[in-house]
């Protein structure tokens, strides 16, 4: 089974993500845990562009190519090799993302960034996702508490644009109810983690 993660920054995705994947592995249940853009080496290498600093002259059409790029190599070299001996693969980010953060908070159209996508992933998509809704100022404020996070390019973007990338996910989750799961992901980390946990293991005992 394949289920990603989704939302913005300082939603929790990592922290919940790990601590879901211990807590399932102890069960005995045979998992994957990795990210997007990254997770292998060339995709992380790609991760490295997009993310530099210097970059600063990156043409958004150029990075949506990028992203989509990483995505098509993580899938064949980590994740469907994965799927096929019968993991459960945890992704942190995956296609949603390009949706709500070049489609529609760059402005590239969200029909244009799943037009290439569908190029990049076939028809692979996520048996299930668990959306972090989170208003971006109280995401920001976590990250801003947080001394240990590396700063990125993309941290510099105005609140603005954290605005507008929630607007674009809460557009693909109410397209989507089948696929995404929504969570409040403004209440603790605990509680967080209880409700993410419910879900998967709700899925996987179906
Ligand atoms: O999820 P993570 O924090 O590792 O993402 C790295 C950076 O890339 C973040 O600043 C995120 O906002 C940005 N990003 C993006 N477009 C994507 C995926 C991630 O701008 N499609
Ligand atoms: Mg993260």
């Amino acid at each position: 089974m394949f289920i990603t993660f989704e939302g913005p920054e300082g939603a929790g995705k990592t922290t919940v993500l790990q601590q879901v994947a211990n807590r399932l592995r102890e069960e005995g249940i045979k998992i994957v845990v990795t990210r997007e853009p990254g997770g292998i080496h060339i995709s992380e290498q790609i991760r490295g562009i997009i993310l530099d600093q210097q970059n600063t002259m990156m043409d958004a059409r150029t990075e949506a190519l990028l992203y989509a790029a990483a995505r098509r190599q993580h899938l064949v070299e980590k994740v469907i090799p994965a799927l096929e001996t019968g993991h459960l693969v945890l992704c942190d980010r995956f296609v949603d993302s390009s949706l709500a953060y070049q489609g529609h908070a760059r402005g590239l159209g969200m029909e244009e960034i799943y037009q290439i996508n569908k190029f990049a992933i076939e028809s692979c998509m996520p048996d299930m996702t668990i959306y972090f809704d989170i208003h971006p100022e109280v995401g920001l404020a976590r990250i801003r508490a947080n001394e240990n996070r590396e700063v990125n390019r993309l941290d510099l973007e105005n609140i603005h644009f954290h605005e507008k990338v929630r607007a674009g996910y809460l557009k693909i989750a109410a397209a989507e109810k089948e696929r995404i799961q929504m969570i409040d992901a403004s209440q603790s980390i605990e509680d967080v983690y209880q409700r993410v946990l419910h879900i998967i293991e709700a899925r996987m005992n179906r």
